[in-house]
């Protein structure tokens, strides 16, 4: 366990974060929680309140900032499950889920920080409680994948009412290999991605991956463009190649608090991408192997005037959403014609 605390607190350091850690948040309650919709349903995502992220050093991430530094154990897992599984609005719910997302601010797959006993027991109150459940989706690093575990799973899915696949959720962040671990800081090389895709792909399981625009200070708006292309590039011709479905859920990167880019947004040496640029990424991804979401949460995580998702921007908030539920990418060719976008830049 004291193992476990070094390392947490080394990836902080690496990382020069400022923030603070959570430690006063009731145990036996999960960190947050709340409900999505897709065209499918209702989502449900749930973050549960464990012991910080192991790597914790990626530079923009201040997801720590929720969880702990001391080890939670499963009997304190299992509390925060049946919490939220006893909640008035969850059972009135049920038979409208179709999608639960399941978060730690870390890796639910890293045993050492969400126990495999809690992680079993969320598996049977799942089977018991969502009669039509069709997507599990799990957040994790991919390194933390093994396949033991994905067989576990798989045996465990089948058991439900009702199909349920898995989505395995990754943060992949920048394209550009520089970008991802020597400026961000992500420890992710592609031979680790394309490992993990190996083992999903065996199961025909989808995966998700995070993907951020403009992650660090020192890229251009062209440059944070052109790096998101390249990644819609890459995933599409793995997920062609494997014949799987890859989704990118693409972020406008935002300025979190207590990280070294908040210092740098503040000596004016970083600025968030705009929605538009946004767009016009995200237009890319049309035609390809791939489906894309874009990301519109800052989880009140963002410093003041760091982040481009807010009351100014509410139209082109409203038209992203309607994308995210229709994938109907005519919608963000209109907005780009009528904010006078030259077509050359999306076309
Ligand atoms: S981005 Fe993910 S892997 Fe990186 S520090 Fe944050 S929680 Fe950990």
């Amino acid at each position: 366990m004291k193992n476990i605390k070094m390392q947490i607190q080394k990836g902080l350091d690496k990382g020069k974060k400022t923030f603070q850690f959570d430690n006063e948040h009731d145990q036996t309650k999960p960190a947050e929680w709340w409900f999505q919709n897709i065209p499918e349903g209702l989502v449900l995502f749930v973050v549960f309140y464990t012991q910080a992220c192991r790597w914790g050093r990626c530079l923009g991430c201040n997801l720590s900032s929720k969880s702990t530094a001391n080890h939670v154990d499963y009997k304190a897992i299992v509390s925060q499950i049946d919490y939220l599984f006893d909640l008035e609005i969850i059972q009135k719910k049920r038979s409208q889920i179709r999608k639960v997302i399941v978060s730690n601010n870390g890796s639910v797959l890293d045993q050492e920080t969400f126990s495999s006993t809690a992680l079993m027991y969320l598996m049977v109150k799942l089977n018991l409680t969502f009669p039509r459940l069709s997507t599990l989706c799990i957040e994790t690093r991919p390194e933390y994948v093994e396949i033991e575990e994905l067989e576990f799973l798989r045996r465990s899915l089948n058991e439900g009412d009702t199909p349920t696949k898995l989505e395995l959720a990754i943060g992949f962040e920048a394209f550009d290999s520089r970008i991802r671990n020597k400026v961000f800081m992500k420890g992710l090389s592609l031979n680790t991605f394309e490992n993990f895709v190996e083992k999903v792909a065996r199961y025909k399981y989808d995966i998700k991956c995070y993907f951020m625009q403009k992650p660090v200070p020192g890229m251009t708006d062209k440059e944070a463009i052109s790096d998101v292309k390249s990644g819609i590039d890459y995933f599409s011709r793995l997920a062609e190649y494997h014949d799987i479905n890859i989704n990118m859920h693409l972020n406008p990167t935002f300025v979190a608090k207590g990280t070294a880019l908040a210092e740098a947004f503040y000596r004016g040496e970083y600025k968030p991408p705009s929605l538009l640029d946004v767009i016009i990424s995200a237009l890319y991804s049309e035609n390809k192997k791939l489906s894309l979401f874009i990301g519109l949460a800052d989880e009140g995580l963002a410093v003041d005037n760091g982040s481009h998702i807010n009351d100014t921007n509410i139209e082109m908030i409203e038209t992203i959403e309607q994308f995210n539920r229709t994938q109907s990418y005519a919608i963000l060719r209109e907005v780009l014609w009528a904010n006078l976008v030259p077509v050359e830049l999306y076309s």
